[in-house]
C-alpha cells in the first residue's frame, strides 16, 4: 500500500488508522522499558547484594542517561537514519540488551543495562514524532491522538511494572519456572514482548507512505541524494561506542553530576546554533517549544516524587483502607491505571471542545497541569490531617492525590509531545522531541535532590515527625507548581506572539 502524505493525514473520524499501530509498538517497548526499571532497584540490592543507597544512586544515573539518550537518538535520525531506522535500530538494541540480561543477569547486569539505555534513545523520541507526522500542522485533533497515545504507553507501563517484578520475586508461575531461573525469565519477557513491539512495526510501516524515511538531500538539478552508506554504518558503529561508555558513567555516580551539569549547555548551545540556521519565525517557534521543555522539568521534578519520596512515605506512612491494597502498589500503578482511562476521555473532550471553539490552547493546558499537579501536592499535605497517633494516615486520600496529579499530568505531558511536533522545524523535529525528555531527566534529577533534602526526618524520629515532615515538603512543592501555573498564565502571551499560527 503506497500512500501519499495526504491520503495519511486527510483521514475522516477522530484518530488516523496508523495511531493504533504505533500505540501497540510503543505499548511493548514502554513494557519492556517499564519492566526492566521496575527490577533495576529490588534486583540490585537482593541478588548484586549492593547497599540501598548505591542501588538508588545507580537506578537514578540509568534514569538520567535513558532520556539524556533521546536528544541524541533524535538527532541521528533528524540528520542521517530517519526515524523509522532509529525506531528499530533502538529496538534492536532493547532486544539485546533484554536478552543479555535473561542470559546471566548476575555478571552482564550493567551491560544489559547500557545497551537498552541506548536502544531506549533512538526508540522513544523517534515514535512519538511519527504520530505527529499523522497529522496536518492545523489538524486539532492531535492532542487528542497524542493522548490515546498516552494511554498506550501506561498501559505498557501497568503490565510490564506489574508482571515482571512479580516473576523475578517469585510472586507468580512459580509452579512452572524454576527458582533459579526467575528473574532469567522476567527479563527474558521484556526481550520477547520488545520483539512483538518491532514485528508490530514492520507491518506498521506499510502504511506509514512517506513517513519517517530517511532524509535526503536535493541536488541542484532537483535530483534526491540518497544518505551515504558509510553515515549509516558509521551511526550504528558509535552507537555501539557509547555502550561501554554509559557502562562506565553509570557505575561512579559522581559521572552523573558532571555530566548531567555538562550535557544540558552543550545541548543548549547546539540548539542555539541550529537556531541560527532557520528562519525568524522559525526560530520564535523554537523559542516558544524551548519555554514549554524548561517549565517541564520543574513539573517532573515535583511530580517524580513518586519513585522517592513517595514510595517512602507510601511504606511508612499509609494504611491499606484502599480494598485492602499494598500503599506502595498504589503508588507504583495507580498513576498509570487512571490514565489508561482518563486519557481517552480527556482526549475526546478536547476534540468536543474544539468543536465548539473552546478548547484550551496549550498553554492554558500546561498552565492547568501545574495547577492540578500543585492541588495533588495539597491533597498529600492534607492526608496529615487523617493521621492517627502513629503518624499512618488514609491511602484513600492518597489515591484521591494520585488521581488529581495524574489530571495534571495528562493537561501536559501528552501535549507536550503534540506541541514539539507543532512548533519544531522539519528538519529538528527529533531533536526537539530528544530536547523534551531530556528535560525530563533533568525532572528526575531534580527530584531526586528535592526528595533527599525532605528526607529530613533523621534515624531515631517518629513515624509522626515523618509524616509531618514529608507533608509539609508536599504543601511547599503544591506552592511551587501553583505559582508555576500561574507564571506561565501571565507569560502566555509573549509565548503567544512566539507561537503565531500554532495554538
Ligand atoms: N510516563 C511517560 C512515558 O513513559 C512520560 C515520561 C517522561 O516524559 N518523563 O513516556
Amino acid at each position: 500500500m503506497n500512500l501519499t502524505l495526504d491520503q495519511i493525514q486527510d483521514f475522516k473520524g477522530k484518530y488516523p488508522k496508523q495511531i493504533w499501530s504505533l500505540f501497540f509498538s510503543e505499548m511493548w517497548e514502554r513494557f519492556c522499558f517499564y519492566g526492566m526499571r521496575g527490577m533495576l532497584v529490588f534486583f540490585m540490592i537482593s541478588e548484586l547484594k549492593f547497599d540501598d543507597e548505591k542501588a538508588n544512586l545507580q537506578y537514578g544515573a540509568t534514569q538520567a542517561f535513558v532520556y539524556a539518550f533521546t536528544f541524541v537518538g533524535g538527532l541521528f535520525a533528524d540528520k542521517i537514519l530517519g526515524f523509522r531506522k532509529s525506531l528499530f535500530w533502538g529496538g534492536l538494541l532493547m532486544i539485546v540488551g533484554s536478552l543479555i540480561l535473561a542470559t546471566n543477569p548476575h555478571d552482564f547486569f550493567f551491560l544489559g543495562i547500557s545497551f537498552t539505555v541506548v536502544g531506549t534513545g533512538f526508540f522513544k523520541p523517534n515514535i512519538s514524532t511519527m504520530v505527529g507526522k499523522l497529522y496536518r500542522g492545523d489538524d486539532s485533533r492531535r492532542d487528542a491522538g497524542f493522548s490515546l497515545f498516552y494511554a498506550g504507553i501506561n498501559l505498557g507501563a501497568l503490565l510490564g511494572g506489574y508482571l515482571c517484578i512479580a516473576i523475578g520475586k517469585g510472586e507468580m508461575l512459580t509452579n512452572i519456572i524454576p527458582e533459579d531461573k526467575r528473574w532469567n525469565v522476567a527479563f527474558g519477557l521484556a526481550a520477547i514482548v520488545m520483539v512483538i513491539s518491532l514485528i508490530n512495526f514492520v507491518f506498521t510501516q506499510r502504511r506509514l507512505g512517506p513517513i519517517g524515511l530517511m532524509p535526503q538531500k536535493i541536488a541542484a538539478d532537483g535530483t534526491l541524494i540518497p544518505t551515504e552508506k558509510w553515515k549509516i554504518y558509521g551511526v550504528y558503529a558509535l552507537t555501539l561506542l557509547f555502550v561501554p561508555l554509559i557502562m562506565i558513567m553509570v557505575s561512579v555516580p559522581q559521572y552523573t553530576d558532571y555530566f548531567m551539569w555538562t550535557v544540558g549547555p552543550l545541548t543548549l548551545i547546539y540548539l542555539f546554533f541550529e537556531m541560527s540556521k532557520v528562519s525568524a519565525p522559525e526560530r520564535n517557534k523554537l523559542w516558544a517549544a524551548l519555554v514549554f521543555i524548561i517549565f517541564s522539568i520543574l513539573f517532573w521534578g515535583i511530580y517524580e516524587q513518586s519513585g522517592g519520596s513517595l514510595s517512602i512515605f507510601a511504606a511508612n506512612n499509609l494504611n491499606k483502607d484502599l480494598l485492602g491494597l499494598d500503599p506502595n502498589g498504589v503508588n507504583n500503578s495507580g498513576g498509570a491505571f487512571f490514565i489508561i482511562f482518563l486519557a481517552p476521555l480527556l482526549g475526546l473532550l478536547w476534540i468536543w471542545l474544539s468543536k465548539r471553539r473552546l478548547e484550551p490552547n496549550t498553554l492554558i493546558k500546561f498552565g492547568l497541569g501545574f495547577i492540578f499537579l500543585g492541588l495533588g501536592y495539597y491533597v498529600l499535605f492534607a492526608t496529615r490531617f487523617f493521621a492517627d497517633l502513629q503518624g499512618v494516615t488514609s491511602l484513600n486520600i492518597f489515591t484521591i492525590a494520585l488521581l488529581v496529579i495524574t489530571f495534571g499530568e495528562l493537561c501536559l505531558s501528552p501535549i507536550g509531545l503534540s506541541i514539539m511536533t507543532k512548533l519544531s522545524t522539519e528538519k529538528l523535529q527529533g531533536m526537539m522531541m530528544g530536547l523534551w525528555f531530556l528535560a525530563s531527566a533533568y525532572g528526575q534529577y531534580v527530584a531526586g535532590i528535592i526528595g533527599a533534602n525532605m528526607a529530613t526526618a533523621k534515624e531515631g524520629s517518629s513515624n509522626m515527625d515523618a509524616l509531618i515532615a514529608y507533608t509539609e515538603g508536599y504543601k511547599q512543592l503544591g506552592l511551587y507548581a501553583v505559582l508555576a501555573g500561574v507564571i506561565l498564565m501571565v507569560i502566555s502571551p509573549f509565548v503567544k506572539k512566539l507561537m503565531q499560527d500554532v495554538r
